[in-house]
């Protein structure tokens, strides 16, 4: 079980690295300096400059916890850095705050409803900072004992004789007890502690009553005292885990493995009740912080109109995340109604809703961000075919653009030369089609595919 557990483990981080790869791979943060201004080209971003000081605005009302409630929206044309100033947001806020990303057509699954979706999202945005108190015991090991099994296979047990002040205490001894022990080449007369949370075992060096044993072989350097007095200490762990990965542990039907897997279905809601109530109670005892993270709704304008009410009656509540939505639609139609809005959102949603504008990239920028995807994927391109590229863009778009990179480094390969050069680019243009030639030929080619 354990074994399977731990091969899910390798499966997900696997997944979360393909991702990173891919098309945002490049971006390390907004890039800008200390004034909050964006630097023309910095941290894998190029120009954008209005939206990205908006966006370090936003990060710094982020930090100082000052924009719960609201929503940003992220508007602009296809291919404008929407999702890059997210993804950039998400780098700099760093690894403690969650950072949840949801295209809008996630929401439209058969395992769960609509709510339950956005429910779960808003969930994994708010982080939980626990802090517990963990006992540590130190003594001197009077005798360890540890047995292997007979057959010589199977799972060691052993003893623990520890002598603190005037008590000697016996240990049961479990599998992460007797490793800590023979990692730390525990034997009697050492002094150790033991972290009773966690099972870990830490040498402190030999009890100074016996420093005299030790002196005539010379083995020994390190001599400590043997604990008198205050022997139990106190130490305090600090973990941060969010609401959504609490419901799952705690949800009966689905057990902690189903984090590993994703497929955690819907969650009772008496579980999460019971969840906030407890995490209410940490709240008030000072054993725990709310982290409110950012949630990333991308297409957000294939939300309908439901799921925009129960967006705008989550964002009331005081636990509620920042959510940051993106849309590349104009005046169009809220789905599930007959009403146009601007960018296909609700009127009182937009309202508490600071929007931030994207603007399309002149020649300079694109070549630019051609360039240093041209680095991020391996890739040496002469400045002829750069310039190909570059205007290639101008005319299509500049994901198009970037998917030429790797196709046209490939075919260069293929004629085994050392950079991509006008020829390439050119075939793989040819090759492979962008959305207007796509559209092109499907008009001219009508009646021969099948409806
Ligand atoms: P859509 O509306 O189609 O979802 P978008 O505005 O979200 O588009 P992105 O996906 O962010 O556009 O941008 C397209 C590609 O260009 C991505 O690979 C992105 O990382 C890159 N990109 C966009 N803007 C910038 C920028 N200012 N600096 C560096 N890379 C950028």
């Amino acid at each position: 079980m354990a074994a399977a557990a731990a091969a899910r483990i390798v499966e997900v981080r696997e997944t979360t690295r393909v991702e990173r790869i891919g098309a945002h791979s490049h971006i390390r943060g907004l890039g800008l300096n200390d004034s909050l201004e964006a630097r023309h080209v910095s941290q894998g971003m190029v120009g954008q400059l209005a939206a990205r000081r908006a966006a370090g605005i936003v990060l710094q009302m982020i930090k100082d916890g000052r924009i719960a409630g609201r929503a940003v929206l992220l508007a602009g044309q296809p291919g404008t850095g929407k999702t890059a100033i997210a993804t950039a947001l998400a780098a700099a806020l760093g690894q403690d705050t969650p950072f949840t990303s949801m295209a809008g057509s996630e929401i439209y699954s058969l395992e769960m409803s609509k709510t339950e979706a956005i429910t779960q999202a808003i969930r994994k945005s708010i982080g939980v900072r626990i802090k517990e108190e963990s006992e540590i015991i130190e003594g001197e090991v009077v005798e360890v004992q540890i047995e292997k099994p007979a057959s010589g296979v199977g799972t060691k047990v052993g003893k623990l004789i520890l002598k603190t002040t005037d008590m000697e205490t016996v240990y049961d001894l479990g599998g992460k007890m007797i490793d800590s022990i023979l990692k730390e080449k525990v034997q009697s007369g050492d002094v150790i502690t033991i972290d009773k949370a966690t099972g870990k075992i830490t040498r402190l060096g030999r009890s100074f009553a016996r420093a005299r044993d030790y002196d005539a072989t010379g083995q020994q350097t390190r001599f400590v005292q043997c604990p008198e007095g205050e022997l139990q200490k106190r130490k305090e762990v600090v973990h941060t885990v969010t609401l959504h990965e609490i419901d799952v542990i705690n949800s009966r039907t689905h057990g902690f493995l189903a984090l590993f897997s994703g497929d955690t279905g819907e969650i009772k809601p008496e579980v999460r009740e019971q969840i906030n109530g407890k995490v209410a109670e940490w709240r008030e005892e000072g054993k725990a912080e709310i982290i409110p993270g950012v949630l990333f709704i991308d297409e957000v304008h294939m939300l309908d109109i439901e799921c925009f009410s129960f967006l705008n009656r989550a964002l009331e509540n005081e636990m509620s995340p920042i959510v940051i939505m993106a849309t590349n639609r104009g005046v169009t139609k809220i789905r599930g109604t007959n009403y146009k809005s601007p960018h296909g959102i609700p009127l009182d949603l937009l309202d508490r809703t600071i929007i931030v504008p994207t603007q399309p990239y002149d020649e300079k920028e694109l070549r630019e961000i051609l360039s240093i995807r041209c680095e991020e994927e391996d890739c040496q391109m002469s400045d002829n075919a750069l310039t190909v590229l570059t205007r290639i863009c101008k005319e299509t778009s500049l994901r198009y653009g970037m998917q030429l990179i790797m196709t046209s480094s490939l075919i260069s390969r293929k004629r085994k030369a050392l950079e991509v050069d006008v020829e390439d680019i050119k075939r793989a243009y040819q090759l492979f089609f962008d959305e207007g030639r796509s559209v092109q030929f499907l008009r001219e080619y009508q009646q021969e595919f099948m409806f």
